[in-house]
């Protein structure tokens, strides 16, 4: 790894530590690690290591590296059950987007998938195509078979995509 690389990631790890702090500052002052976030997490339920109230008291210890290097901040299905059953209205989901947010700007290993997701937004306007799926008896149904309207994307494709890489490119941390 080069110098500047380096500096790079000390000074978004820096970065990471003050913006994790503020914005989770109500979430690690006042979770009292009930232990509800990992009863409800279906993630929890079947992978040991995946603990939402743990990823909380580490962020609260200001244990961020480590948790930027892990793999479990990747293996969250966005469920929000934490956040629906925390007793005190946290969100763990929002520690771990803040997490990941931090990790891809730092340079940490990701899944590869999630580039494939954001070049394809940025390219195409959408996620994916809309996809037709089998009904119980078999038989394939697109949208308009559905009565759905068709899928819409951006009218300006080119002005879209020039947008959104500049705000991706633009976004800061604090
Ligand atoms: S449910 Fe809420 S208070 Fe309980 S451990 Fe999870 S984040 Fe903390
Ligand atoms: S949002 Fe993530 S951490 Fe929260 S319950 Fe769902 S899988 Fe678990």
């Amino acid at each position: 790894m080069n110098n500047d690389v380096e500096q790079k990631e000390v000074d978004v790890v820096t970065s990471a530590r003050k913006f994790v702090t503020l914005m989770l500052e109500k979430a690690v002052e006042v979770c009292e690690q009930c232990g509800k976030c990992p009863a409800s997490c279906p993630i929890s339920r079947h992978i040991g290591s995946f603990n939402p109230r743990q990823m909380i008291a580490k962020a609260s210890l200001g244990r961020i590296e480590e948790l930027l290097k892990s793999e479990v901040i990747w293996t969250c299905t966005s469920c929000l059950k934490c956040g629906e059953r925390c007793p005190l209205n946290l969100s763990p989901y929002d520690v771990i987007l803040i997490l990941r947010n931090v990790a891809i700007r730092a340079g940490y290993d990701h899944p590869i998938g999630y580039d494939e997701f954001i070049n394809t937004v940025i390219e195409k306007g959408v996620p994916q195509q809309p996809q037709s799926v089998r009904t119980r008896t078999g038989e394939r149904r697109d949208r308009a078979s559905l009565g759905l309207s068709p899928a819409t994307s951006p009218r300006d494709i080119e002005k879209f995509s020039e947008t959104l890489r500049n705000i991706i490119k633009g976004r800061e941390l604090v």
